[in-house]
């Protein structure tokens, strides 16, 4: 057994705290007690100090929170962001589709794989429900990177039956590479698995009914699609799903829209798809900064809270532009603000650790530093920048997140543990 502890100032927010304002957590001077990568205790360090007098401290300095959790974020784009000029549907045959066709190559996978993994940790973010591609060997490069590195990273081979040439599955291959890949990797480290049809375009009738088919067979395991992102991509959908009520009604007629359902952007949906996510208690990762990047609109926080539909926070690289889950949470308020809904700073705070974890159904193992749970966290410096130390200079709690959340980035992250163990220094 190994007890460690940690000194420094901790915050966190467990719950809503549109709901539960108490739900947000901040000491000080606090104390964090880690006994073989979980929590065994939080609070003031006066309280807790003479309770484990023997226990090794280390002071951290910096604001402490929890791991980040990017709720969606595709790996094998990475190396596209910036590219320029189009919307979605144009974007993904211009620039996303050639690169994901150089996946099948396992080498390549797991060398963009190892890459991945390290800028999620050098941003602060410890856990990311990951979209691979159509190739099964995507998936075993970005799983065996994530156990060497023990991160809590969700996936699941991406289901495109009708995708391009050299990009797509069948039926038949989709279902049985899907069940090979729960089987290898079920329970194995912190990983999970997520059945992942591309996008309600992407897949055939019969591929999309066969998805919800697997998702109803295999307990315990996610659902991880798109969801109304862009205007020409929701009207292509309404073409072709006439009889649906709407984009998610598509989904819901084929057994993915559950509790277990995680749907990136939401960007346009009317007010019956939002009662229904709140009524199946499916979530949407909301992509703030690929949202404004392709020009798909700006996500509406005020219909999500009127229904009470469940969030959380997504980078969506490579559409998103950063891998910071700080930026992207001030980026949250910006795409709020043009709806006229001001985000609260511990709400965004909230979306990008407790609410991610939530919504891909972790929330007890992460995301609030609670007792119990693993000690994924993350030490920020609210003076990385010249800018940053004199806008956060001698200002309330409230201000100086904010003031990370705008101005922070890569850089404001000193250092970043993942169950307890030092993962990423940026002054080593
Ligand atoms: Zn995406």
């Amino acid at each position: 057994m190994t007890i460690c502890a940690f000194r420094g100032e901790f915050l966190s927010v467990a719950r809503d705290p549109l709901r539960d304002p108490a739900s947000v957590r901040h000491e000080v001077d606090g104390l964090l007690v880690v006994e073989d990568g979980i929590i065994a205790a939080r609070g003031a360090y006066a309280d807790l100090v003479d309770r484990f007098a023997d226990v090794p401290i280390e002071t951290l300095p910096g604001l402490i929170v929890p791991g980040f959790v990017d709720a969606h974020v595709h790996y094998p784009q990475m190396d596209k962001i910036a590219s320029h000029g189009e919307q979605l549907l144009d974007w993904l045959d211009r620039h996303i589709f050639p690169a994901e066709k150089a996946f099948a190559n396992k080498a390549h996978a797991s060398s963009v794989a190892e890459a991945f993994l390290d800028e999620l940790l050098r941003n602060g973010t410890t856990s990311a429900l990951v979209y691979p591609t159509v190739h099964e060997v995507s998936v075993d490069a970005l799983f065996e990177a994530a156990l060497a590195r023990d991160m809590r990273i969700i996936s699941g081979k991406v289901l495109m039956d009708l995708g391009p040439d050299g990009l797509s599955d069948t039926l038949a291959s989709g279902r049985a590479e899907t069940e090979a890949l729960i089987r290898r990797w079920r329970g194995r480290g912190r990983l999970g698995y997520a059945v992942t049809p591309r996008f309600a375009l992407a897949s055939s009738d019969v591929q999309l009914a066969d998805a919800g088919a697997l998702l109803a067979d295999n307990p315990g395991i996610l659902m991880h699609t798109h969801l109304a992102e862009n205007v020409r991509e929701v009207s292509a959908v309404a073409a072709r799903f006439a009889d649906s009520l709407d984009y998610l009604d598509a989904y819901d007629r084929f057994g993915l829209v559950t509790s277990r359902s995680v749907f990136a952007h939401g960007v346009h949906l009317p007010d019956r798809a939002c009662a229904r996510l709140a009524e199946t208690g499916a979530g949407i990762a909301v992509c703030p900064s690929s949202n404004l990047f392709l020009g798909s609109g700006f996500f509406h926080f005020a219909q999500a809270d009127r229904h009470g539909v469940k969030l959380g926070l997504g980078t969506d690289i490579g559409a998103g532009t950063t891998f910071s889950m700080l930026h992207t949470a001030g980026l949250a308020y910006q795409a709020g603000l043009a709806r006229e809904y001001p985000l609260d700073p511990f709400r965004a705070l909230w979306l990008a650790t407790g609410g991610s974890a939530a919504l891909l159904h972790i929330e007890d193992k992460i995301g609030a530093l609670e007792v119990g749970q693993e000690a994924d966290f993350v030490v920020l410096d609210d003076a990385s920048t010249p800018l940053l130390a004199r806008r956060t200079a001698g200002v309330p709690l409230a201000a100086r997140l904010f003031a990370l959340q705008i101005l922070g980035d890569d850089r404001a992250v000193r250092r970043t543990y993942i169950m307890g163990n030092l993962a990423w220094d940026r002054d080593a």
